[in-house]
């Protein structure tokens, strides 16, 4: 047995599950809560929501899906580099985006404003109520029942007043204090995931153009490096060996900055590691050519009005719905009218917060078409 890392996650050392469960056999604690994340149904869904294009609006652009498993992919590179738990960092990753609403950040804004008066509407929040409450196939208990290992990272960033209301993983923001390095390193290889996809999925969509793009440092030194190599390329391979490229760098430069930290502190075990700044980082330089990549996107990609347009059709799709439901809950499916008896608002976004992007195309054409069955 390889020697274990003292300030890892060890799932035989696990915080545990809310409803208390046999330990598994043949597999470890973590990889428990991976298995039931890719069973779960909620995951499935991920496959028709929306990370930056609707899904219909092309076959090969990302899904909350794909982009699910592009992030466990780097989180578990990163993991493996510095020998820490791969599979709570898979179950992590894969887990983080379940409680999306549909059509992206559009989608979850439309939801909080609807939400506004009830306590608002959070899609981080909402992952780990997915997990904790939502997926109903257990006999014994409701949610997955995941360790608290894997909760707490699904659990990115939190109010005060709702840590206050979670109990055990909100812990942690009153008391300001770091989850496990395999939650942040889940963190950061969300950025990497979607800085990528995104200028990938922005180029072939012609949202973007490669002019644009060689402005932008990061892009630019990567996209020299390839046609050094290859100076002949078209465009189609050009983007795939500078995107390829960029992902090399930023997970190299994640793993060597992070065993710099990691040596600079040398955290004694899990509790050091949890009250110390965190240690999973990009050096300096990466952070600031990051900032400049985040920033072109957020002005080219994410607000080029055509992205624009599809925004204010998810809002109003996704207001009108919940404005319909929420003037009569008799319109809801039985189940989510159990609950609404308890909280109307709450049960109204659970049941559109699930949605993918077609189920709610279809849901507000048969709530407000006339002629549609
Ligand atoms: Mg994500």
């Amino acid at each position: 047995m390889p020697e274990r890392i003292p300030y890892a996650a060890d799932p035989r050392r696990s915080r545990g599950r809310r409803h208390l469960e046999a330990a598994p056999s043949g597999r470890s604690e973590y990889q428990r809560d991976r298995d039931r994340i890719i069973h779960s149904t909620a995951f499935r869904r991920l496959e028709y929501k929306t990370q930056v294009f609707v899904n219909h609006e092309g076959d090969l652009f990302r899904t909350r899906l794909t982009h699910s498993l592009e992030v466990a992919q780097l989180a578990r590179s990163v993991a493996r580099s510095l020998r820490l738990d791969e599979d709570l960092t898979e179950a992590i990753a894969l887990a983080h985006d379940l409680g999306h609403t549909p059509f992206g950040h559009s989608g979850q804004d439309a939801l909080n404003a609807c939400m506004a008066k009830y306590g608002g509407f959070e899609h981080n929040l909402q992952s780990l109520r997915v997990v904790d409450l939502l997926e109903q196939r257990y006999g014994a208990f409701d949610g997955l029942n995941l360790t608290f290992e894997t909760r707490e990272g699904i659990l990115k960033h939190c109010s005060q007043k709702n840590a206050r209301a979670l109990g055990d993983v909100g812990e942690r923001f009153i008391r300001k204090l770091q989850p496990t390095l395999e939650a942040q390193i889940a963190n950061l290889a969300d950025e990497i995931a979607y800085n990528n996809h995104d200028v990938d999925d922005g180029l072939r969509s012609g949202l973007l153009t490669l002019e644009q793009l060689a402005g932008i440092r990061i892009f630019s030194r990567h996209m020299k490096s390839a046609l050094r190599e290859f100076p002949k390329l078209n465009d189609r391979r050009l983007v795939h060996e500078t995107v390829r490229r960029m992902i090399g760098t930023l997970v190299t430069d994640l793993t060597r900055q992070s065993t710099l930290n990691i040596r600079d502190r040398a955290p004694a075990d899990l509790t050091a590691v949890r009250s110390t700044p965190p240690l999973i980082s990009f050096s300096t330089k990466i952070k600031l050519e990051q900032q400049e990549l985040k920033q072109f996107l957020r002005q080219n990609l994410y607000q080029h009005y055509r992205v624009a347009r599809m925004s204010t059709k998810a809002r109003r799709i996704v207001t009108e719905l919940f404005g319909a439901f929420r003037d009569d809950p008799k319109l809801l499916p039985p189940e989510s009218q159990a609950r609404a008896r308890e909280d109307n608002a709450r049960a109204i976004a659970d049941y559109i917060a699930g949605m993918t992007d077609r189920y709610a195309i279809r849901e507000y054409r048969r709530l407000f078409a006339v002629d549609a069955a």
